[in-house]
């Protein structure tokens, strides 16, 4: 059971420093951990944990103070610990390990900027983080201070948004966007004036860089989101609570994104505390993410079954919204992909059958007299997502076929243009072209 009120914690080797300065964070971004020797002063370190800290070519190693102190020193299977300091384990291969797994270099158009949805990107506003997750997404380009995008690029990332009106929500991340001086984050907010959210772990590994000024400068930019990045509640503190507490009394409301990880959070009961002390903290689960296939990560996937298993016992066992989506972000830039239980059981032209969370088995009756054709009428002008309406453009009978690529071709079989091939022959009545594939329009 979680103790409350959530606790503060400071571990041994910091015990005499001054409150002004613990809670500072320039201080504690200047005292970040980063050696063998300087880690190990907090917590005795496995025989793994050094060799790993004293390989070359290691993904950048740095630790606040704060956060090392969550740490159980004598546990070596601390969950916040794994999270941080890497073992031998991140140097081991594994099969469709990739380094940019999810595509993202290839989805953007201009550097640091990845359009991979209809109407929204994804702006990497810098390579910097307070700490650095031994299973980042990002290690490609996270914790090199010499990835970090130009002046000229962020240029280019701005003049992308303004010529692309499908754009309605930029999410800022890198990196991570609140080790930002403020000033440059005020100016980066100033110039976007879409939808805004932001991805950050700051709160997480360095609560007092939420300061009042920081939540005065974010409220001049509405509407603001917020996603923090907590993946056990042993990382849920009084200064998290604080921290959480500033942003959504500035109106930013905030949501939660985990990582599901071997030996930290790849556990019901875990999941069930965690999003529980969220919710307490006025933050609302939101996704679950599926490992990604990122070198270094190996040892922290689970399979997609655990994540199955976690969401059966998240869902009608606790509150709707403590409950977060479990998501498996598609290797090769496909995109998120919610996955959960099977609820639907079987269903025919009037009946559905469901099960529920405890097994209990329903039918659920469809109406008899519902009229597509009376379905509500939108009277606004219609989204633009150029070649992207995928199957839900099959459902409007924009076009009959999905067709991978090359379909066509492989289909022809080299063969000639004949008497019996009319393309007239393949165009179905009232949908679409119907000719077209691919998310053709
Ligand atoms: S805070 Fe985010 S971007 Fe930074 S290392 Fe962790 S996962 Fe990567």
């Amino acid at each position: 059971m979680a103790k409350y009120p959530f606790p503060s914690k400071r571990a041994a080797i910091y015990r005499d420093i001054p409150d002004e300065q613990w809670n500072n964070w320039r201080w504690q971004l200047s005292h970040r951990l980063n050696t063998a020797d300087e880690i190990g002063q907090v917590i005795p370190l496995t025989e793994s944990e050094r060799r790993a800290l004293n390989a070359p070519n290691l993904f950048r190693v740095d630790i606040t103070p704060y956060f090392i102190s969550l740490v159980d020193p004598d546990d070596p299977d601390d969950p916040i610990r794994k999270q941080v300091i890497p073992t031998d384990a991140e140097m081991v291969p594994f099969t469709a390990m990739m380094e940019d797994s999810l595509a993202e270099d290839r989805h953007s158009p201009v550097p640091g900027l990845v359009h991979r949805y209809p109407d929204r990107v994804l702006m990497l506003v810098t390579t910097q983080c307070a700490s650095y997750c031994r299973y980042c997404t990002r290690s490609r380009i996270v914790g090199d201070p010499s990835a970090t995008f130009s002046r000229s690029e962020f240029e280019m990332q701005l003049e992308y948004i303004r010529r692309t009106p499908q754009i309605r929500d930029v999410l800022l991340s890198g990196g991570d966007p609140l080790v930002l001086a403020p000033k440059i984050l005020d100016e980066i907010l100033s110039r976007l004036r879409e939808i805004e959210h932001i991805g950050t772990r700051v709160p997480v590994f360095l609560p007092m860089r939420v300061t009042d000024e920081l939540c005065e400068m974010l409220q001049k930019y509405h509407p603001l989101w917020m996603n923090i990045h907590v993946n056990t509640p042993n990382e849920i503190t009084k200064e998290l609570e604080e921290a959480c507490d500033k942003l959504t009394r500035a109106g930013i409301p905030l949501g939660n994104q985990a990582v599901l990880l071997a030996g930290v959070n790849d556990n019901v009961e875990v999941q069930r505390q965690l999003v529980h002390d969220l919710v307490r903290i006025r933050v609302r689960p939101y996704y679950l993410y599926q490992c990604d296939l990122v070198e270094g990560a190996g040892h922290f996937r689970t399979p997609v079954g655990k994540g199955i298993e976690i969401m059966e016992g998240l869902r009608g066992h606790t509150s709707g919204y403590a409950v977060h989506q479990y998501i498996i972000d598609a290797p090769g830039g496909g995109g998120k992909i919610p996955v959960m239980p099977n609820y639907l059981l079987s269903y025919s032209d009037h009946k559905v059958v469901l099960r529920n969370y405890e097994g209990y088995i329903t039918t659920y009756e469809e109406p008899v007299d519902y009229l597509p054709e009376r379905a509500a009428k939108f009277k606004g002008e219609k989204r633009p997502e150029p070649g992207q309406t995928g199957v839900h453009g099959l459902l409007q009978g924009e076009q009959m076929f999905i067709k991978p690529e090359g379909f066509d071709e492989i289909h022809d079989r080299h063969g000639i243009q004949h008497r019996l091939k009319d393309e007239k022959k393949w165009q179905p009545l009232g949908i679409g072209s119907g000719l077209k594939g691919n998310g053709d329009e």
